[in-house]
């Protein structure tokens, strides 16, 4: 080819070049190879599921969750199995009937879920019995409401079938006697001293759901809720965006909407990670006359199965169960202590 021929010919490309980009073809065409990058990327994590849940009791929870994806269930399913195994197991001290009671002596628990087509379910101050998140699913399929709460919620719970078990934790009896001594309020929740249940799960299909349950802060005034079982507060989940959850201190995260907060900074763009840390900083500019020191810890997952933690101090962590592999990690946090 002569000079003058490749020449021509660089022109007319350019010239091309610059029409359709003019045009936004390449721009266009460019966004339509990232999408199809982003959309395999997407069934390969579908393809084996995922599951991120919060503190070190999250890996076992994780792994019932991705059992029960491989026996066919969805994402609800897994969120719901996921932390029933944290609420049977009685020597947590945070979750299920073997938690630490309230000032009165009496362990009440919340929980809540919700699932990939915007339906949400939840119960607070239920005694007695054993799977709140049951209760809370139960509420979100077979009554026309989302939250029920002591009594009542108890009395559906057994018109369902459930029955009452009038479980005392050894442990919980022996801490509240030492705690009655001072009666003192402790709001630090940490690794050591906490396991409230936050899980976010993808399914085969790509969608998201999530569950959230605990028996709240120790020792706290009889009929106190906290933020774990009220959607948007510590659970939020839209199946176009993705989910959030979270743990820690729920009077600071039901002042400041968390899970739901976390939701729409994604929806506005922000990764998982961001959208994590913009809330988390809220957080604590929205407590900022809080005059003791407190914890909460965030995670979210977006459609694309990226993931997000962060904590406002260090020592939050959380388990992700992702392409095969279940693995604790330690969250990045705001405050240095
Ligand atoms: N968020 C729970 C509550 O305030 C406590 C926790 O996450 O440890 O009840």
């Amino acid at each position: 080819m002569s000079h003058s021929n490749s020449r021509r010919q660089f022109l007319t490309k350019s010239g091309l070049a610059a029409a359709a980009l003019s045009l936004g073809i390449f721009s266009r065409a460019s966004e339509n190879r990232t999408n199809v990058r982003e959309k395999k990327k997407e069934l390969e994590v579908y393809k084996k599921g995922l599951a991120l849940s919060t503190w070190n009791a999250g890996i076992i929870a994780n792994n019932a969750a991705l059992a029960t994806m491989s026996t066919g269930g969805n994402a609800t399913d897994m969120a719901e199995e996921g932390v029933k195994v944290i609420e049977a197991d009685y020597s947590n001290l945070s979750v299920g009937l073997g938690g630490l009671p309230d000032r009165e002596g009496h362990t009440t628990l919340d929980a809540c879920i919700m699932n990939s087509i915007g339906q949400a379910g939840s119960v607070c101050f239920l005694e007695k019995i054993k799977h709140p998140v049951t209760v809370a699913r139960m509420v979100m399929e077979r009554t026309p409401h989302v939250m029920m709460v002591g009594e009542g919620a108890q009395q559906f719970a057994l018109s369902q079938g459930m029955t009452l078990e009038d479980y005392e934790s050894p442990e919980a009896v022996k801490a509240y006697k030492e705690w009655l001594v001072k009666s003192e309020y402790k709001p630090i929740i940490n690794i050591e001293n906490h396991d409230t249940i936050g899980m976010l799960t993808m399914d085969t299909n790509g969608d998201i759901a999530g569950s959230c349950t605990t028996s709240g802060l120790a020792f706290k005034m009889r009929g106190r809720v906290g933020d774990s079982p009220i959607i948007g507060a510590g659970l939020y989940i839209d199946n176009e965006i993705g989910g959030a959850t979270g743990t820690g201190l729920g009077e600071t995260v039901l002042r400041s909407c968390t899970a739901f907060l976390i939701v729409e900074l994604m929806r506005q763009g922000a990764s998982p990670q961001e959208a994590c840390e913009e809330a988390i900083k809220r957080v604590e500019k929205i407590n900022r006359f809080m005059k003791d020191d407190y914890q909460v810890g965030f995670l979210a997952v977006n459609k694309q199965g990226e993931v997000g933690a962060f904590g406002l101090r260090p020592g939050f962590n959380y388990a992700l169960h992702k392409n095969g592999a279940n693995q604790l990690i330690d969250a990045k946090y705001h405050l240095k202590k």
